[in-house]
């Protein structure tokens, strides 16, 4: 199993961290040990700023390859929320070097994960909302729609670098609104009342 990440998805987020709007998407993994099923994050204690990344995140039910963004939703049925979690710090320093960001964005434990649900059970899926929010505060709040590149695209997209096997995951970016985690925050996510999380930052 893979985990295939989304970067710069939507605009405002692109711009709040000074970067360009993509023309294609842009395109990074994680490895399988990355992912977290748990409601517990350890901060890793190589980075003093780590950021929470909520994002949709879609499951792939067959395998394929090269697929042509029309026979795309044949390869996804089920959504869920997860958490990007990025070392902010590192990554600039790798960034700034024009140097791959994996140690930043691919650690352990870096891709928190809920159950799934099935797209067509959702109560609108023609626009999903999403937030994200930290301590009492709402800190992201996203849609589908503001997508730059949809589900359908970032399967088509993915397809024609990695064969898609089935139980693969893409993280399909974030909205605005991403910050830095501490030691006793609580991340609470929803999808529109149809899923909820419960994070312990520890
Ligand atoms: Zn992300």
């Amino acid at each position: 199993m893979k985990i295939i990440c989304i970067g710069r998805n939507y605009e405002k987020h692109a711009k709040e961290l000074g970067n360009e709007i993509p023309k294609e998407p842009v395109i990074f993994i994680k490895p399988s040990t990355a992912l977290n099923l748990e409601d517990e994050f350890y901060l890793p204690q190589f980075s003093q700023d780590i950021h929470y990344e909520l994002e949709l995140v879609i499951r792939i039910s067959q395998s394929g390859k090269k697929i042509p963004v029309e026979e795309a939703p044949n390869y996804f049925k089920e959504i869920a929320l997860g958490i990007d979690f990025t070392a902010r710090d590192l990554q600039s320093q790798l960034k700034k070097k024009g140097l791959p960001w994996e140690k930043a964005k691919a650690f352990d434990n870096s891709a928190f994960l809920t159950p799934f649900k099935l797209i067509d059970d959702l109560r609108n899926n023609q626009e999903i909302k999403f937030k994200l929010q930290k301590n009492d505060a709402i800190v992201q709040s996203g849609s589908s729609r503001d997508m730059l590149f949809k589900f359908d695209e970032l399967v088509s997209a993915s397809s024609k670098y990695f064969t898609l096997e089935q139980g693969d995951l893409i993280y399909t970016g974030t909205p605005e609104g991403v910050g830095a985690v501490k030691k006793g925050d609580i991340l609470k996510g929803n999808l529109e009342g149809d899923l909820n999380f419960e994070l312990k930052i520890k």
